[in-house]
């Protein structure tokens, strides 16, 4: 029989390469508490209507990427309610935002989330159908100061340190400003314009953006399509005297803090619910899937899913990609699995309950203990403790008698004995 296998675009993910997840997400939580970020977790599927209100219809992402199912209808009068994996989550963290009336607090929420998202894209390097994402939203009403500037800043700022702490040094940080919803309509009529010329040159998807979503164009990654895009022009210039300004104070916060970046005006990211500041981290280790992380704000996106006005601003890191740089960077914790401190070997069968009582012991005590099988030959015990831990405490019935353990060192072959009471301080010892 064909063994089954994990979904194409899915894998499991083992130890020891596990740890390296912990550690990412342990930074991250670590980071998020100095910048009193809470913690939110939301459902991991939801109503399909709330990504194509948010996202947008004529988004790749919404258009041809959701896993989408219409769930079973509860009474026969009612209607199968259709519903989504969720493929990003600041969706979900602005519904709970109003479903909660966080707003009411007349204080700015600012929420972290870490999980799985979902995606039917075509699976690559750095690209899977299941990923994982660490994102944060700072979010509130406008008397809350939530449109200030500062809190873009203080955001990117934040990023900066976070990847810092990670060891992810050598990244680029693509700054844009899209423009607000007023400035927007403005933009994509000149867009229009200049596309009726070229659009005919571009690739089919582009063609089709054309006339579905025309900013969705200065995304495309077809190197043919580039140097026309190059022709398009650029958002800078459809920008109101407010929007300039929010700009400009975002980047003179950044300046002044010491967080380098690099203005990109062609940057306008693949969800339409963004508005004024977007941004990318990207790394070039990653190849073609370089974004570390993308975001920005979303000033109208509570009000696009029947919310009060909440301004906002965030971003989600991909996880999977910051594990990729950092393995490149062989920074990552070793291949080899640590070794436990000490393998403990029972010598036959009567010795196992015993066994286990020690090796409890010894845990609490705070020690990493293997416990063996009292059905394996003395050989075996050696063979399978050597390579799980760094000695091997053998454990028969003089032993258990005499309370005098026998400890081997697998490196230096050192044999010792010790006394029961002072097993667990002798395996402190590196
Ligand atoms: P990309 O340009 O790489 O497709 P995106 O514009 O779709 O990214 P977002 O939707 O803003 O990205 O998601 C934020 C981050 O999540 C990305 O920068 C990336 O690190 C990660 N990410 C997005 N899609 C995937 C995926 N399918 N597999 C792994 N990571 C992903
Ligand atoms: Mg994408």
């Amino acid at each position: 029989m064909k063994a089954i296998q994990a979904a194409r675009g899915t894998r499991d993910l083992l130890p020891p390469e596990t740890e390296l997840w912990n550690h990412i997400e342990a930074t991250a939580r670590r980071v998020f508490a100095r910048y009193c970020f809470g913690e939110i977790r939301t459902p991991i599927f939801e109503d399909t209507q709330l990504f194509a209100r948010s996202v947008g219809e004529e988004t790749d992402i919404v258009s041809k990427e959701m896993y989408t199912w219409e769930d079973r209808a509860r009474a026969q009068s009612e209607k199968a309610q259709s519903l989504t994996l969720r493929p990003e989550n600041t969706a979900g963290v602005v519904r709970a935002y109003i479903e909660h009336k966080l707003g009411e607090s007349g204080l700015l929420q600012k929420l972290y989330y870490i999980g799985p998202q979902f995606r039917r894209e075509r699976p690559q390097k750095g690209r899977y159908r299941q990923f994982y994402q660490i994102g944060a939203e700072v979010i509130g009403p406008t008397s809350a100061g939530s449109e200030s500037p500062l809190r873009d800043a203080e955001v990117l700022e934040m990023l900066a340190t976070l990847l810092g702490e990670l060891g992810i040094v050598d990244w680029k940080l693509y700054l844009n400003s899209v423009g607000s919803a007023s400035d927007r309509p403005r933009y994509v009529l000149a867009l229009q314009e200049a596309l009726k010329e070229i659009a005919p040159k571009l690739c089919a998807d582009c063609q089709r953006r054309a006339q579905t979503n025309p900013l969705r164009v200065l995304d495309c990654k077809i190197p043919e399509d580039q140097p026309f895009i190059e022709t398009l022009p650029k958002i800078a210039e459809f920008l109101d005297a407010n929007s300039r300004v929010h700009f400009a104070q975002v980047c003179a916060a950044l300046d002044a803090c010491g967080v380098p970046f690099i203005l990109n005006p062609r940057l306008v990211r693949g969800l339409d619910y963004y508005t004024r500041t977007t941004f990318e981290f990207v790394h070039a280790g990653l190849g073609a899937q370089n974004a570390l992380l993308g975001g920005g704000r979303y000033d109208g996106l509570s009000e696009a899913i029947g919310g009060p006005k909440a301004p906002g601003i965030g971003f989600a890191m991909g996880a999977d990609r910051l594990v990729l740089t950092l393995q490149a960077q062989q920074e990552a914790p070793s291949a080899m699995p640590r070794l436990a401190d000490a393998y403990i070997a029972p010598l036959g069968e009567a010795q196992q309950e015993q066994a286990l009582v020690l090796a409890r012991e010894l845990r609490q005590a705070g020690l990493r203990v293997e416990l063996g099988d009292g059905n394996f030959r003395i050989k075996k015990s050696f063979e399978v403790g050597n390579r799980l831990a760094r000695r091997i405490v053998l454990f028969g019935e003089e032993e258990a008698q005499s309370g005098i353990m026998t400890v081997k060192d697998f490196a230096s072959g050192a044999q010792t004995k010790v006394p029961r009471a002072e097993l667990a301080q002798a395996l402190q010892r590196k």
